[in-house]
């Protein structure tokens, strides 16, 4: 399958990893729109946040805790940060691989 995401997770396409889990990858955005914008992926593709859900809802858990774990990692815990799942075309969603985005570093504007 020709999906961005499952690249990086194979290491085919470099990327800045900061967390290499069992069943998530964690890596900077490469247009980063905060000081602190990493995503994190399922290592098994699915299309969007609400199929992973449907189909293994821990995993959405796994995404989340490997936010909360990374956001520590980064200093950004205290000063707080935002998740974002943008969902289908009218969502933002440009590659059709899940993905969090954990967004910090500032005060967000909304
Ligand atoms: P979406 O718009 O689908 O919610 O988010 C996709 C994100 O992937 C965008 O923020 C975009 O900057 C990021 N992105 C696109 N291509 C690459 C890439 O090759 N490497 C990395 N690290 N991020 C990418
Ligand atoms: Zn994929």
């Amino acid at each position: 399958m020709d999906c961005l995401f499952c690249k990086i997770v194979s290491g085919d396409i470099p990327a800045d990893v900061v967390f290499d889990g069992e069943r998530t990858l964690a890596f900077r955005d490469i247009a980063p729109k905060a000081p602190v914008h990493i995503l994190v992926v399922p290592k098994v593709h699915y299309p969007d946040a609400a199929t992973v859900a449907a189909a293994d809802p821990a995993l959405v858990g796994e995404l989340i805790t490997t936010a909360g774990q990374v956001a520590a990692d980064q200093g950004v815990s205290e000063g707080g940060y935002r998740m974002i799942f943008n969902t289908g075309a009218d969502g933002g969603q440009t590659v059709f691989h899940a993905h969090l985005h954990l967004l910090a570093g500032t005060k967000l504007p909304w």
